[in-house]
Order: structure tokens, then sequence, then C-alpha cells
């Protein structure tokens, strides 16, 4: 990486790394890597969990039955998926969809900073209970879902979360995805205030 190149390159470059990373057992079970996507100026950024079985099929986050309720709710605030970065906690699909184990995190943690450092986005969205307990471990969910909550990391500096429940969870619990509605449809005012404090 030359010192000019540009946020998008080094991102690309990120991506790369992340590709050929096989730092935690996950790897050698699963068929593809999945980077994240989504444009290196992105004010939002999305973080889910981890890739499902048709995230690793195609190496893309969020393009099963999530992610198509992601692409409904992107569509209801009229935020193009293209315009939004889109990454997971962990890149490699856990066997059968399990939970992550502690150390396979541990091992993933440090790409997700590096994507936020770069990125710098002006919001991040957790999806589920898992990504918003990588920001917030001493938290529920249930408590702190739909709040813009700011917090001060060593890593990665001042950041906004707001943390979801997660779309897949949603899918087929009505009163988990009207919640998870009402509070999607709060992002754009959440960000403009941010732009406006700024
Ligand atoms: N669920 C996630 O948490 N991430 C994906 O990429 C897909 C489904």
């Amino acid at each position: 990486m030359t010192p000019m190149s540009t946020k998008q390159e080094q991102l690309d470059e990120l991506n790369k790394k992340m590709l050929a990373c096989s730092k935690c057992a996950l790897r050698s079970g699963c068929q593809r890597v999945v980077p994240g996507e989504g444009p290196a100026e992105a004010e939002v950024m999305f973080i889910g969990e981890g890739p499902g079985k048709k995230e690793d099929e195609m190496g893309r986050p969020f393009v099963g039955a999530a992610g198509k309720f992601l692409d409904e709710m992107l569509g209801y605030i009229n935020l193009k998926r293209e315009s939004v970065y889109i990454a997971n906690v962990v890149k490699c699909r856990p066997p059968e969809n399990r939970d992550p184990l502690p150390e396979e995190v541990a091992a993933c943690w440090p790409w997700l900073l590096e994507q936020i450092k770069l990125i710098q986005p002006k919001l991040i969205v957790t999806l589920g209970r898992h990504s918003m307990e990588r920001f917030f471990p001493e938290q529920k969910i249930s408590q702190i879902h739909g709040k813009a909550l700011r917090k001060d990391f060593p890593e990665i500096g001042k950041q906004v979360i707001y943390a979801l429940y997660h779309p897949a969870a949603a899918l087929y619990n009505g009163s988990m995805r009207e919640v998870l509605i009402k509070d999607f449809k709060k992002i754009p005012k959440v960000l403009e205030k941010i732009k406006e404090e700024k």
C-alpha cells in the first residue's frame, strides 16, 4: 500500500488480507470468506453476526432471507444498499450456523476494527445481540435497541452505535418484526442528528 492510496484502495487491500486469513478454525470449515461490502465512504455501517449458508456460497453478506428483509427495510428509508457498508463480526460461516466461539470472535475482531477505522462511519448499526455485545458487553439488547449510544473505544475512538434486533430473528416473530421496523425507520433522523452535532 502506497501512502497515496485512496480509502477505497486501502479497503480493497484489507479485503484481500481477510480473504487470505486462516487465524481460526472457521476458515477450514467454510467455503468462502465474507469480508463485507460497500463503499469506503459509507456513512452507515451495518454489522451482523456472521455469514450463513447463502453468504458462504456467494462470499457476500446478507444475501439470504435475512438479507432480503434488510434490503426491504433499507427501501423503507430510501437508503440504497450500495451506499451503506455491510459487515459481520465473524467473516467465516460457523458450522451449522452455530454461534462463533469466543476464540473465533477474538481472532476476527481486529478485522472489524480495521474496517471501522478505515471507513469511519457516522453511524454503526449492530444487527442482533452478538454484534451489539461486542460494543456493549454489559448491556441487554431488549433495553438498548433503537437508542443511539455514544461510546469512546480505545482502538476506534468515539462512535455512535445503534443496536437493532437481528432481521433473521425478527423475520418470523411478529412483535419483534414490528419493533425492528420501527427502530429501522428512525435511522435517517439519528443520522441527521449526528451530522447536526458535528
Ligand atoms: N446473518 C448475519 O448475521 N450476517 C449475514 O451476513 C447473514 C445473515
